[in-house]
């Protein structure tokens, strides 16, 4: 054999030492020198390979400075590929993980995990060794692969706190539009990486040799191995044919790859997860769900997550529990679960309206970037109803027919010229797939929560008709608690970034995208505040100043609406005539702001002169002995009823 290689030079030893003679030669011209220790004489056929040795410079061992290293025993590396005997592959790329090694150990490290997650995702993980497994032969280095994930995975442990069970962890392996964290597991991936990469170069490997096959035909092949572990996965009507080279690129292999995983855990048969934990993968499985895990972690733009709320997401999102146990919701008194689903559509302490009216924020500020004129909850859209009896002319009483003018407001959000020059209604509101009556059809249709309550906006109080003969075009923008976001609102957003680009000339898509994380962030940081709200054995989450003030504004609400309110504090009796001096005068308390939520919650201040009815409040809200009144400022009256503790209408 005088076939050899000396890389990148390859060819019989005569062309290769007429080659590298040529570089000693020129290099010098422009300032170069070829440093000879650094290179690698191989021999095609290792030590039984005969060529002329003479024609070459000095050939010696590893580390000699001035000689080539002459390497006999086949294993080498090309191009940053492993070529050579398997134990070689595996040392190789063990030697390519514990590189990455000294970067996970520095992620692990980090204080804060959103920043670590993002850093881990992108820069430490698949990434990093997913040429490895596209050029080495499949099969041949599956220890360190699998050595790489153990690895990854002890970095997000110790920079989260978590130990997510297996099932867990396979969750966090999705991608991210999969409903997962996308930490890709590189050894889950490799047979896709190395048939994708193998078939991908068959063309260019025959053009360089024409006597070069397709192998995936031969049993013992590393193509053909990798071809049977994709269709151990893979159903048979997806069957990949080892006879020729697929046409599918690595990605779409791996999204193959990633939905018989999906569809494994969503099996009800396979009983990985129980009806709870189907509707919650699918409704992370939604679109728009995981935008806030791509969001960048900036403070500046108002996207960074706090340390322990980050990580109280991080479980919800990989089906862990938040809390250790089922306890007694402390706000309501309700059934607060451990995965706490409870918490984001818990009617009491405000919490739900803080998430409404940021939402709302947000959407008003992303409608003024794209140049809309738009407001927040526009009065006089609609007419009132006539007041007939002791009912609206439709029949419908409740906290209406208490003397207060029918202030019908459908604009969360108002857009004045939106499809066609008419001017938009926006509605936002929060629900949840994970409510008990919902469970059951989430588990099968992710879509059907945000569906579900978008159509109850538009038909309460005959709101969109009323809208339409009013010429606004009413928008129900309906989220799901989980993140997902409703066709409606995807379709708003879309053409708000649109407008938005065509004014700074950006990609729409990038302004979509920024506009949706920002949204994202926003719902689940509320998310996580009201589950901390609601943590057993939790402080009461208000301070007494504000506690007060809510006690007060109880007595002041139920001498305006005493029918309406069913009250956890007695209502003083009637100050006898005559007595009027004697009797304190109900004085507002100035509102101290302790947290995020209760500033929201009680937006209106003085809360006295707050205007919002009571009688909004959820069962359960009245049924708690210490729940406060609703909240106040961000319920429109064309929100339908909260008549179910469980469904959120803000
Ligand atoms: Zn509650």
């Amino acid at each position: 054999m005088h076939d050899i290689w000396m890389k990148p030079l390859a060819g019989d030893d005569v062309a290769v030492a007429r080659a590298l003679a040529a570089l000693q030669r020129l290099a010098p011209q422009i300032g170069l020198e070829l440093n000879l220790g650094k290179c690698e004489l191989i021999p095609a056929a290792g030590g039984a390979s005969i060529f002329d040795r003479d024609l070459f410079p000095p050939l010696g061992a590893v580390g000699q400075p001035h000689n080539i290293t002459l390497v006999t025993n086949g294993d080498f590396e090309l191009l940053g590929a492993p070529i050579g005997s398997a134990a070689w592959c595996d040392v190789h790329t063990q030697e390519r993980s514990a590189k990455a090694q000294l970067l996970l150990d520095e992620l692990a490290l980090l204080d804060d995990p959103q920043i670590a997650l993002r850093l881990l995702r992108n820069c430490a993980s698949y990434g990093r060794l997913v040429f490895s497994a596209r050029v080495a032969e499949f099969g041949s280095h599956s220890e360190a692969l699998a050595d790489f994930d153990a690895r990854v995975r002890a970095c997000f442990d110790a920079f989260t706190g978590l130990r997510p069970s297996d099932t867990q962890w396979r969750r966090a392996a999705l991608a991210v539009r999969n409903g997962g964290l996308g930490l890709r597991c590189i050894g889950h991936h490799a047979a896709a990486a190395f048939v994708a990469s193998r078939s991908a170069t068959v063309a260019r490997c025959t053009q360089l040799d024409p006597a070069h096959t397709w192998d995936g035909d031969r049993p013992t092949s590393a193509t053909a191995a990798a071809v049977r572990n994709l269709n151990a996965v893979f159903p048979a009507s997806t069957h990949i044919n080892p006879l020729v080279p697929v046409n599918l690129s690595q990605q779409k292999l791996s999204m193959a790859l990633e939905d018989v995983d999906v569809s494994r855990m969503l099996d009800p048969a396979a009983g990985l997860l129980d009806t709870r934990g189907r509707a919650h993968l699918r409704l992370v499985h939604e679109p728009g769900a995981g935008a806030w895990l791509l969001a960048m972690p900036s403070y500046a733009i108002g996207n960074a997550i706090a340390a322990p709320q980050f990580v109280t997401l991080l479980r919800r999102r990989l089906g862990m529990t938040v809390f250790d146990h089922e306890s007694n919701c402390t706000l309501c008194a309700g059934v607060m679960d451990a995965f706490g689903d409870h918490a984001l559509v818990c009617s009491c302490g405000g919490d739900r309206t803080v998430r409404h009216n940021l939402l709302r924020d947000l959407m008003l500020r992303w409608a003024k970037a794209a140049g809309h004129a738009a407001v927040t909850e526009k009065q006089g859209l609609l007419p009132p109803r006539p007041f007939l009896g002791a009912a609206w002319e439709n029949g419908t009483a409740g906290a209406d027919a208490h003397g207060r003018s029918e202030a019908r407001r459908p604009a969360d959000v108002f857009l004045p010229s939106w499809s066609g020059g008419r001017p938009a209604a926006v509605d936002l509101a929060v629900t949840s797939g994970l409510q008990a009556g919902l469970q059951a059809v989430s588990a099968s249709n992710g879509a059907a929560a945000t569906e579900r309550y978008a159509d109850r906006k538009r038909s309460y109080l005959n709101t969109a008709a009323q809208c339409a003969d009013a010429g606004l075009t009413f928008v129900p923008c309906i989220f799901e608690a989980e993140g997902g976001i409703g066709r409606e609102a995807r379709a708003l957003l879309s053409t708000l970034a649109r407008d938005a680009a065509r004014l700074t000339s950006e990609e729409a898509s990038l302004r979509g995208q920024l506009a949706l994380q920002s949204l994202s962030v926003c719902l689940q940081r509320a998310n996580a505040l009201a589950i901390a709200h609601r943590a057993p054995g939790s402080a009461p989450p208000v301070s007494a100043p504000l506690a007060a003030a809510r006690d007060q504004l109880r007595f002041a609400a139920a001498a305006r609406f005493p029918a309406a309110i069913p009250l956890a504090v007695p209502i003083p009796p009637a100050t006898p005539a005559g007595a009027a001096a004697a009797a304190p005068p109900f004085t507002p308390v100035p509102v101290v702001v302790t947290s995020p939520v209760a500033c929201g919650s009680f937006s209106c201040s003085p809360p006295a002169l707050c205007a919002t009815p009571l009688s909004g409040a959820a069962p359960a809200a009245a049924a708690a002995p210490a729940a406060p009144p609703p909240p106040v400022g961000g319920t429109s009256s064309a929100t339908p009823p909260d008549d179910d503790p469980h469904m959120c209408s803000v």
